[in-house]
C-alpha cells in the first residue's frame, strides 16, 4: 500500500533524509508498509532504504539513525489505514446497551490487534485472518491483551454471538508457543460463564503461564437500555461472592505453585461483596489496573503515604467531592482521614447514583453532568467541588454526557477542582497544594 506522508517532524531522521509532506511512502527495505505496525517494525533498523515517490517520480533514499529511533513521519490517520471494528454481538457488550444520542464515537466498537500493542486495547481475536496472526508472532508483538470470556467454545460462541468466537480460541496456543505473552480478561456473566465454566476457563488459561501473565475478572456491567438484549441478571453479595472464593481459590494455588498470583478480581468483586480489598502485595505489579483492578488499593496506599508525609493545612479550606456509588464509602474514610490530620479542613463526600445509565453501573467513571448537577443542587457545603478526573474526557472539560465543566460550574455556582487518578496528587489537589 502507497501512503501519503502528512507531514515529517522537526529534527528527525525523515527531515536529514530529505523527506517531506506529500511524498507516498512505498516500502523500507522492500517491505511494504500497510499500516502503523508495518511503519514501525520495518523502520527500526538503524539504516533504511526507503522507496518513495514524488509527482509519480519514484526515488529510493537512505536513512542513518539509531536502532528503534522513531523515522519521524506522520500520516493522515493514526494507524495509517482503518481501524478495525469488532465482528461479535456480545450477550454482554456495554456500547450495545448506551443510552441514544451520546456522541457518535462512543458507539465505535474496536476490536483492533494494532491497538492492543500501541495502547493496550483488549481484542477478542474473532477478526484476525491469518496474515495477522503470523505477524503477531513474527514481529513479536508482545504482550497482546485478550478478551477470552470463556475457553469453551461453543459457550464463547454463544456468548459473542460470532460462529468463529470457538474456533479462534487455538491462537491462545499458538501464541503461547510463539512465546507471545497474553494478559487476559473475563467478563463474567451471572450464571452463563461463571461457576464451573470460570473454573474450566481459569484451569485452561494457567496451563498457559508464562505466556499468560495475568487473568483478570470483572462482572458484566449492566444498564437500564437492554431492550431486545440477553437477560442479564447482575450480581449480588451472595453471587459475587460465590464467584470471588472461585477466583481466589485459583490465585492462591497459582501464588503456591507459580509464586505469582495470576487470577486478578477486579476491585467491584471486594466492593459488592462487602469483603475488605487485599493489599497492595495481592496484585503483584499491577498488571490489569486498567481493567480496575487493584485501582482502589493503588489510590489509597498513595494517598495515604502521601497524607502522612504531608505538613499540617493552616488556612481553612472547604471542598466538596463526588464519586460513583460503589467508591463512595472508601472515598468517605480517605476524606474523614485527611480532615483528621488536617484540622483546617474539610470535605464532604457526595455518592452519584448513576441514573443516566440506570442497571447496576456504580463506577466513578461513567457518572454524568447531569447526575452530578441533578444530586448535587443545593446539597453543597462549599463553593469548591471535586470532580474524578475518570469522569471527564476529551481535553478533561467534559461528561460522557456532553456537559462540560463550565456548564456545571454555572449550574451548581462553584468552582471545579480536578482530582487525579494518582492517590497522592488525589490528595494534594483536595488540600490545595501545587504539585
Ligand atoms: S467485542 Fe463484544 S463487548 Fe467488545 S465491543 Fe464488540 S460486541 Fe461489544
Amino acid at each position: 500500500m502507497a501512503v501519503k506522508i502528512a507531514s515529517v517532524e522537526n529534527g528527525s531522521a525523515a527531515q536529514a533524509a530529505g523527506l517531506e509532506a506529500g511524498m507516498v511512502l512505498l516500502s523500507a527495505d522492500g517491505n511494504a508498509i500497510n499500516d502503523m505496525l508495518d511503519y514501525e517494525f520495518y523502520t527500526s533498523a538503524p539504516r533504511l532504504e526507503l522507496a518513495v515517490s514524488m509527482g509519480g517520480k519514484l526515488e529510493y533514499v537512505t536513512v542513518e539513525k539509531e536502532e528503534y529511533q522513531p523515522l519521524g513521519c506522520n500520516f493522515e490517520r493514526y494507524l495509517i489505514d482503518e481501524q478495525h471494528s469488532c465482528k461479535n454481538h456480545c450477550m454482554f457488550c456495554f456500547i450495545d446497551q448506551l443510552p441514544p444520542g451520546l456522541r457518535k464515537s462512543l458507539y465505535f466498537k474496536d476490536d483492533d490487534e494494532r491497538l492492543s500493542f500501541l495502547f493496550g486495547n483488549y481484542i477478542t481475536l474473532t477478526n484476525l485472518n491469518e496474515h495477522e496472526v503470523q505477524r503477531i508472532k513474527d514481529m513479536r508483538i508482545s504482550p497482546i491483551n485478550i478478551s477470552v470470556h470463556t475457553t469453551d467454545p461453543d459457550l464463547r460462541v454463544r456468548m459473542m454471538a460470532n460462529k468463529r468466537a470457538g474456533e479462534t480460541l487455538r491462537y491462545l496456543d499458538e501464541f503461547a508457543a510463539a512465546g507471545i505473552e497474553m494478559n487476559c480478561q473475563l467478563v463474567l456473566c451471572r450464571g452463563i460463564n461463571d461457576g464451573e465454566k470460570l473454573r474450566e476457563s481459569l484451569t485452561k488459561l494457567i496451563s498457559l503461564y508464562p505466556a499468560v501473565q495475568s487473568i483478570a475478572a470483572v462482572p458484566a456491567g449492566l444498564t437500564d437500555y437492554r431492550k431486545g438484549l440477553y437477560k442479564l441478571e447482575a450480581y449480588d453479595a451472595a453471587t459475587a461472592a460465590e464467584t470471588l472464593d472461585i477466583l481466589e481459590e485459583f490465585g492462591r494455588a497459582c501464588v503456591e505453585k507459580l509464586g505469582v498470583r495470576l487470577v486478578y478480581p477486579a476491585d467491584e468483586w471486594f466492593l459488592l461483596s462487602g469483603r475488605p480489598i487485599p493489599g497492595g502485595d495481592y496484585y503483584d505489579e499491577y498488571r490489569q489496573l486498567e481493567n480496575g483492578v487493584g485501582m482502589w488499593r493503588l489510590f489509597h496506599d498513595t494517598f495515604i503515604a502521601e497524607l502522612e508525609a504531608s505538613r499540617r493545612l493552616l488556612l481553612p479550606r472547604q471542598i466538596d467531592l463526588v464519586t460513583g456509588t460503589m467508591a463512595a464509602p472508601l472515598l468517605q474514610s480517605l476524606a474523614e482521614a485527611a480532615c483528621k490530620k488536617h484540622r483546617a479542613l474539610k470535605a464532604a463526600v457526595h455518592p452519584i447514583k448513576n441514573n443516566f445509565f440506570g442497571g447496576n453501573v456504580g463506577v466513578a467513571g461513567l457518572v454524568t453532568g447531569t447526575d452530578i448537577i441533578a444530586q448535587c443542587r443545593g446539597r453543597l457545603q462549599s463553593k469548591l467541588l471535586g470532580i474524578p478526573e475518570v469522569m471527564l474526557r476529551t481535553e478533561q472539560d467534559m461528561f460522557l454526557d456532553d456537559v462540560t465543566i463550565a456548564q456545571l460550574e454555572k449550574e451548581l455556582k462553584v468552582k471545579v477542582k480536578i482530582i487525579p487518578a494518582d492517590g497522592a496528587a488525589a490528595l494534594r489537589a483536595i488540600l490545595g497544594l501545587k504539585d
